[in-house]
């Protein structure tokens, strides 16, 4: 184990857990930590009452060789594990450790799962369903069609033995996480930098433009539709709401602007622009994104007939050069300030 401030390499993190011995004593202090937790949400982070004193951790891990208990111990002393005074207890990255083992990560056995949604297909009209592999990747797909809307991994412990809608609950969180961060251009894998480019549709892209945001960092990549992307976009945000929708009550697949195959026109290719209408209560919301998924325009408009493409002259348009990415500027914030406009003085 290394002993500088630069903690351990990745080969000598993973080596530190190859012993089942290191993996109990991992669990043994993150159970510890979990059925109480009070240790964590109210005692300081270096209160000297969390973690284990020698004694009970042992007996817990149940080594009966004292010499060998002590070797697997100070393995992980000093990266996973920290020691003050009699009492062990887990650091940040152990306590990582931790979280990873309980999300079954490399469990090989998780239940595979397939049943039938509700909502039809936008494409088709065909038969949806949910699709939850060995992989823990859970995919929504349209057994008639084909149409894709979402693959996204789940890990298996906090959904194992739940209801299907727990299931689908926690695969549209963790869709809309990622979606968002990618957008913001930061990796949701590594938070390393996130290139995002917009790709006309294709057999690939399911027939519509996507994104597709590739990390530089981890190689890391995801292919979102363009009206996912937009789904926490503030003037679609504004826009639904004000039209009595939260979109936080609707899982991502069913959004009609999010993942109907004509949700996304390509209005121009040099320079490339991309429309998403979003339609409700008779009104819509056209948003144009640019070939870095840059919103160039948003424009509302009140009254509109379905299929009316350029009708609602009466609107009210606000034309921006917002960025899908987050926070402020035309480029991802680099330099991670999160400043936003430095005019803007907030009442309060
Ligand atoms: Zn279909
Ligand atoms: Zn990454």
């Amino acid at each position: 184990m290394s002993d500088t401030d630069a903690g351990p390499t990745p080969a000598e993190a993973f080596a530190a857990l190859a012993s089942p011995v290191r993996v109990r004593l991992v669990r043994t202090l993150g159970e510890t930590a979990a059925d109480d937790p009070a240790a964590i949400t109210f005692l300081p982070f270096d209160h000297p009452d969390r973690g284990l004193a020698y004694s009970a951790l042992r007996e817990r891990v149940d080594v009966a060789d004292s010499g060998r208990f002590n070797y697997h111990l100070g393995e992980l002393v000093g990266s996973f594990v920290e020691k003050e005074g009699d009492r062990y207890r887990l650091t940040w990255l152990g306590a990582l450790a931790y979280r990873f083992l309980v999300a079954g990560r490399f469990s090989a056995d998780p239940v595979p799962r397939r049943f039938d949604l509700d909502d039809p297909c936008h494409r088709c009209g065909g038969r949806v369903e949910a699709r939850y592999t060995a992989d823990q990747l859970l995919y929504v797909d349209c057994t008639d069609c084909g149409l894709r809307t979402m693959m996204i991994h789940v890990p298996q412990h906090g959904v194992a033995g739940r209801s299907h809608e727990a299931l689908l609950s926690a695969g549209a969180m963790r869709y809309r996480t990622h979606v968002r961060s990618l957008t913001a251009g930061i990796c949701p894998w590594c938070s390393g930098r996130v290139e995002t480019a917009v790709a006309e549709a294709d057999d690939e892209t399911r027939g519509q433009p996507v994104a597709t945001h590739l990390c530089r960092d981890c190689g890391g990549v995801y292919f979102p539709s363009i009206g996912a992307a937009l789904l926490s976009h503030p003037a679609v945000v504004a826009f639904c709401h004000a039209r009595g929708v939260d979109l936080r009550d609707y899982y991502p697949w069913t959004v009609p602007f999010a993942f109907a195959p004509d949700h996304a026109a390509v209005t121009s290719r040099d320079p490339l622009r991309v429309r998403v209408d979003v339609r409700l209560a008779g009104d819509r919301c056209r948003v144009v994104v640019d070939d870095r998924l840059t919103v160039r325009s948003v424009a509302v408009a009140t009254d509109v007939a379905d299929g009316d493409e350029n009708g609602g002259e009466q609107g009210d348009e606000s034309q921006c050069e917002s960025n899908a990415h987050g926070p402020g500027g035309d480029e991802p914030n680099e330099d991670g300030t999160g400043a936003g406009d430095e005019s803007v003085v907030w009442d309060g």
